[in-house]
Order: C-alpha cells, then sequence, then structure tokens
C-alpha cells in the first residue's frame, strides 16, 4: 500500500478547528543534539523531534512533528542533515497532541510519506475525537496556566494514518522497538534500540519542568513525569514510566527538555519511578482522584 502513496490525495488533510501558532519557545530552538551518530534530537520552539538514521544517507525516519507553523524549520533542518535528495521513509509519531504534530500537514504533503501512530491514538489523528480539555489547575508554571489555549480537536490524515504494527517492530527501523507507555494519552509510544540503548520516550516522561515558562525558555534539566496539563491518567503513566526504567536506558531524548544520559539519566529515572507520586503527580486537578 506504501507504493501508491504518492497517489494519495492530500487535499482532504486537515488540522483541528481550533488549530493556532503559540508564540512560546526556549533558547534551544533550532538547535540539534545527537545522541548516538544516527540518532539526533532537534528542538522546535520548545518540543522536540528526532531524526533517526544516518546523515547524508537515503534511509531515515523522523520521529512526531513539531509545533504548529514549523514545517519550514523542519524541513530546512532535515536537509542540512540528509540532504534535499534524501526524504524520510516515514514519520512516527509518539502520540497525537498539537505540539507533535504541529507540522505534520506540511511535512505529508512536501515529502509524501506514510505516517504511523499507536492504534489507540488514530481516532484523535482521523477526524474522530478531540483529546480532553487540558487542566490548568494542575501547577501554578505559566506553561499549565496557557493550556486550555492549546489546541484538542482531532486533525485528518487521511489515508496518510497507519497504525503501527502489532508485534512492536518500527516501519523502516529494523533495530527499533515501539513499546505501548499510555498514561498521557491512551496511545502514547516510546522507541527504543537495545543495541546500544537508546530511548525516545516523547512525554511519558521530559527532562524539564514543563508547566514553567522560565524553566521551559531555559531548557534547565530536571527529570520529570509527563506534561501535567494534558495527562488524564496517572496510573498508567506510572505503570510506563517504570516500563521505561526497567529497560535501564543510556540515553534519551524526549519530548520537551534536553538529551539525558549515563549515570545521570539511570539515578533521575530510578528516582522518578520510585517517587512518581511525589514528583510528578499533581496535587489537584480535575483528572486526579
Ligand atoms: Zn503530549
Ligand atoms: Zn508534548
Amino acid at each position: 500500500m506504501e507504493e501508491n502513496v504518492n497517489e494519495m490525495r492530500t487535499d482532504s488533510l486537515s488540522y483541528g478547528s481550533d488549530y493556532h501558532y503559540l508564540p512560546v519557545t526556549s533558547l534551544e530552538s533550532g538547535d540539534v543534539h545527537e545522541v548516538a551518530p544516527d540518532v539526533a534530537g532537534y528542538t522546535v520552539q520548545i518540543v522536540n523531534v528526532c531524526f533517526i538514521g544516518k546523515p547524508n544517507e537515503a534511509d531515515w525516519v523522523l520521529i512526531d512533528a513539531g509545533m504548529p507553523g514549523s514545517a519550514e524549520a523542519i524541513i530546512a533542518s532535515a536537509e542540512l542533515r540528509y540532504g534535499s535528495q534524501n526524504k524520510p521513509k516515514g514519520i512516527i509519531l509518539t502520540h497525537g497532541h498539537f505540539d507533535h504534530v504541529g507540522a505534520i500537514i506540511e511535512l505529508v504533503r512536501h515529502w509524501q510519506v506514510p505516517v504511523y501512530a499507536h492504534s489507540l491514538e488514530i481516532p484523535y489523528l482521523s477526524g474522530r475525537q478531540s483529546y480532553p480539555e487540558p487542566d490548568s489547575s494542575v501547577d501554578a508554571g505559566l506553561v499549565a496556566k496557557l493550556s486550555p489555549l492549546f489546541p484538542i480537536r482531532p486533525i485528518q490524515l487521511g489515508e496518510y494514518i497507519h497504525p503501527l504494527p502489532d508485534d512492536g517492530s518500527v516501519p523502516f527501523l529494523p533495530d527499533w522497538k515501539w513499546l505501548h507507555t499510555p498514561g498521557h494519552t491512551p496511545g502514547h509510544i516510546s522507541l527504543f534500540r537495545s543495541d546500544d540503548r537508546v530511548l525516545i520516550a516523547g512525554d511519558a516522561f521530559v527532562t524539564v519542568k514543563q508547566e514553567s515558562l522560565y524553566k521551559v525558555f531555559t531548557q534547565e534539566i530536571e527529570l520529570n513525569g509527563p506534561p501535567k496539563y494534558l495527562t488524564t491518567d496517572w496510573e498508567l503513566a506510572h505503570q510506563s514510566v517504570r516500563k521505561l526504567e526497567a529497560l535501564k536506558p543510556s540515553s534519551v531524548i524526549t519530548g520537551h527538555g534536553m538529551p539525558m544520559k549515563d549515570d545521570e539519566l539511570a539515578s533521575q529515572l530510578s528516582r522518578l519511578a520510585d517517587h512518581f507520586s511525589e514528583i510528578a503527580v499533581p496535587r489537584q486537578g480535575k483528572y486526579i482522584h
């Protein structure tokens, strides 16, 4: 079916009706951080996308799709790394929140490549279901307070969106596995390569206090649970952190914040797994029971 992807129509693709640009950024915006020769995070304002594949080679995959309005920046960074002739084989989404699909439609139109997500995430990516409303009461930080402005309505990726294979394999990336890490969203996934234990965690946990505009701007490193204002199932979120901690990752790129590795990652991740309710779970909020 991917053979015919070039002939598919892109004019029926659309963002949700509440889609809009968000004027928030960080000091790292525009920077590329490698955690392995073929794995790099690229910061788009306040969120990271990942490039997987050796520079200047044709076999590469994009993980996530940045902030609204960031397609040109992502394409320019991809062309710098892989050359303008080498488009990605496909795009894998950790989940469908607006800051991870913000440029997806322009990217699909530009590259004409398939997009993959967990089957439980597809309703949000095929025009069927909105995400629950963000909860601004979870934290005093300014990003939390801004969260009611975040787009939550479903986008429409039409024939371009596909469910990930059930066996944990990742299309185009034979050395990688995907793991279901729900809690932040129902179909949230993380990606792991056992050879060098590189982890791409999405928003299962992040390395910045994402609720604070100041800490997001400076990207001060601090391992935290998933962004609080958009997380709806804290028990599942805790189980997902335990699952990722058990992998003993050597380095991680998270959806928000700078990469982390080695002893710092090991100690902070085991502390988060052991003290999740104190570190990660908000004191109050509409998704706390
Ligand atoms: Zn998210
Ligand atoms: Zn996010």
